[in-house]
């Protein structure tokens, strides 16, 4: 080996290093997460957050809470019963200068009505204040289904439902495939993630 051809050898050895270096560095966006509860366990939140992180970790985004606040004297996040118990959560939502939430809110009730089909209840919902509809947070009752908050998660950046069998936003889930977000549903999380950002969602860097 010559002297120049052994130089460029050492050279393109340290371009292939810096690749893979470059390549094992994604930047993943860990979102600030409060979680609104009066008795909720904290096994039974973490358990749903962890289903959240595995399933969005593909787009590069993950959860972390924050801090876990209880009801103001006077409120209770016991039964949301309508569209104004709902719309009510978003005074305790902190909004950036640009109008849209500083974290994302999730609010935990015993019993989520469901608004179009009274007394029945739902599983999860994700709800845009009415007068303000940037404004906007997830509830989840206690008694849902481990990926529920995920699913709802899936709502607020930027997924509506999806019609493939299994998709985590999809309603006919047999449980024979784990739920599972598509590649342009992972797209839209990721461009949801950084206009949020932009206009003030708070993210953790460590
Ligand atoms: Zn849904």
């Amino acid at each position: 080996m010559t002297r120049s051809s052994s130089v460029i050898a050492l050279l393109s050895l340290a371009c292939a290093l810096c690749a893979s270096r470059v390549e094992s560095q994604t930047t993943v966006t860990r979102v600030a997460l409060v979680v609104h509860a009066d008795s909720a366990d904290r096994t039974w939140i973490d358990a749903q957050l962890a289903q959240a992180s595995s399933l969005f970790a593909p787009a590069d985004v993950a959860f972390e809470i924050i801090e876990v606040r209880a009801s103001p004297a006077g409120s209770s996040l016991a039964s949301i019963e309508d569209r104004a118990a709902r719309d009510a959560l978003g005074s305790r939502v902190v909004t950036s200068r640009a109008g849209e939430p500083t974290r994302v809110n999730v609010f935990l009730t015993e019993r989520l009505v469901d608004v179009d089909d009274p007394p029945n209840e739902r599983m999860g919902v994700h709800w845009r204040r009415r007068r303000s509809r940037n404004v906007h947070y997830v509830i989840v009752s206690l008694r849902a289904w481990p990926t529920t908050l995920a699913h709802e998660l899936g709502h607020y950046f930027g997924n509506p439902h999806s019609s493939t069998p299994n998709n985590l936003m999809s309603y006919d889930r047999d449980g024979t495939t784990p739920p599972f977000f598509d590649a342009a549903q992972l797209a839209r999380i990721q461009s949801h993630a950084r206009r949020y950002t932009r206009a003030g969602l708070e993210t953790i860097t460590r």
